[in-house]
């Protein structure tokens, strides 16, 4: 039978897009469908103008730090409208370079929403009409989660909206402890907007390694965020200019704005999967096997859909890893060990392989390398911020399993000793490797056991 496309992709974020140029560059007929804009997550509601807004909060610490170096900075004073504005431009600039990408490549874009009717069609809602084609790739993503239980959620908003705020608020009320709660409320501190953070756990960012986890908490309290752990919202109500919070210890807490930031589930609803018979899992996450295949055999699905390991630079392997299997004979398998991450928190944290904690689940005996000490450059200007870096290192091979950084520039740093840790560097080679002076890096290979 023959079908329009070898390939259709439904979703343009940064795994779709990948997969498709690859497999178009690779001989096959490739369209792919959006229904928002092309560049998805990363280029237009997340990563990227995520950092743009982290590099303009940080100036108001910049501003205050300079006076120990002997500035008298002037009265500063912030815009939101033009932070917005040149944000805007420069996602419009990679909107663009996503487009013409694809197109330089043969891939035919259509700004629709795609909906299965069979395991070999899609309709396209926009065009009102079919398609059909060999392969479907799903890479549609995922979207913020809401606890709609909440009685007046709705006047809460998520990190779509974040981007878009007619203006920046007097107060707010971050709610979650992950990725976004934490990046968002030191975002909005760094503003001058006086922030809290509602987390219903002990422990923000609870996944990564506790040490980092307890400094962050130090960090934010300094940076005046007002921590609110081990609760949730039970309510919210709209009292004048006012959104009152009331959380279920008993407390109320009072806020201009509120910013849900509790998860992001896969975009796979109204999508038409049963039609194709595409079985899902946890949270409507699609579910496939190493190569990416779901319980169709001609329908894939990389990426934050499959709520697999849900970042940017995964997708994009994992686009790739799809496009030399299916479409150049060349079997291409994703290594998820050892992936930097990294959280753009103030200060940001870095952290690759095992956590102290994971390690001890495994069993496996180890010794923790630590230093915690006030980098240079925050001496002269009496700022507070401390630095913490962390190995962990078998006992048995000396293998480094996992380092855990927090302070200024860790992830610049984090990304680099990504490539010796995943490939088996030891502690000993750490210790060989020449100091470079003066910097806060060389801290790492003149690590001490903690005691
Ligand atoms: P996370 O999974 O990081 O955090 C979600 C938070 O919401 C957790 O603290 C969770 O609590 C809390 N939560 C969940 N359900 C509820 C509820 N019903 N009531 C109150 N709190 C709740 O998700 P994010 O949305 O922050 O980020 C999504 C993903 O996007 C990340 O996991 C990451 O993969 C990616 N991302 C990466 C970034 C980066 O690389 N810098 C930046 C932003 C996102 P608990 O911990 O108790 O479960």
């Amino acid at each position: 039978m023959a079908y329009d496309y070898d390939l259709f992709t439904i979703g343009a974020g940064s795994g779709g897009v990948r997969a498709s140029r690859l497999a178009s560059q690779y001989g096959a007929k490739v369209a792919i469908a959006e229904e928002s804009r092309v560049g998805g997550t990363c280029v237009v509601r997340g990563c990227v103008p995520k950092k743009l807004f982290v590099y303009a909060s940080e100036f108001s610490h910049a501003f205050h730090d300079a006076k120990g170096f002997g500035w008298t900075p002037g009265k500063a004073s912030f815009d939101w409208q033009t932070l917005v504005a040149n944000k805007d431009a420069e996602i419009d600039r990679l909107n663009g370079i996503y487009i013409s990408n694809l197109e330089k490549a043969g891939v035919e874009i259509h700004h629709s929403r795609a909906v299965f009717k069979d395991q070999h069609t899609v309709y396209l809602v926009e065009e009102d009409r079919n398609v059909t084609a060999e392969t479907i790739l799903i890479s549609a993503g995922g979207s913020p989660w809401v606890d709609e239980n909440v009685a007046g959620h709705e006047l809460g908003f998520t990190s779509n909206e974040a981007f878009h705020l007619d203006k920046l608020p007097s107060r707010i009320a971050v709610v979650g402890g992950g990725y976004i709660a934490v990046e968002f409320a030191c975002i909005f501190a760094g503003l001058g907007v006086e922030t809290s953070l509602i987390y219903r756990g002990p422990k923000l960012l609870k996944n990564f390694d506790s040490d980092i986890s307890a400094q962050l908490h130090k960090e934010l309290q300094a940076k005046n965020i007002k921590l609110v752990l081990e609760t949730t919202c039970k309510k919210i109500e709209q009292v004048g200019s006012e959104k009152h919070i009331l959380l279920d210890n008993g407390e109320t807490l009072v806020t201009e704005e509120l910013m849900w930031a509790v998860g992001r589930r896969p975009k796979t609803q109204g999508m038409g999967l049963e039609n194709a018979g595409v079985e899902t899992g946890r949270g409507g996450a699609i579910i496939t096997d190493n190569q990416h295949r779901t319980s169709q055999e001609n329908i894939y699905a990389l990426g934050d859909v499959t709520d697999r390991v849900n970042l940017t630079p995964v997708a994009i392997r994992e686009g790739i890893a799809f496009a030399e299997t299916k479409y150049n004979n060349n079997p291409t398998q994703i290594d998820y060990d050892a992936i930097p991450k990294a959280v753009f928190s103030q200060p940001p944290v870095g952290t690759v392989g095992m956590t102290e904690e994971e390690a001890g689940e495994a069993g496996i005996e180890v010794d923790v390398y630590k230093s915690d000490f006030r980098p240079m450059k925050n001496i002269l200007s009496g700022n507070t911020e401390r630095m913490l870096m962390k190995l962990i290192v078998d006992r048995q091979s000396d293998k480094v399993l996992g380092c855990h950084l927090i302070g200024h520039e860790v992830p610049e740093m984090i990304q680099c000793l990504a490539i010796p840790i995943k490939h088996g560097i030891t502690k000993a080679e750490f210790d060989e490797t020449c100091a470079l002076h003066p910097s806060a890096a060389e801290e790492l290979v003149m690590l001490q056991k903690a005691s």
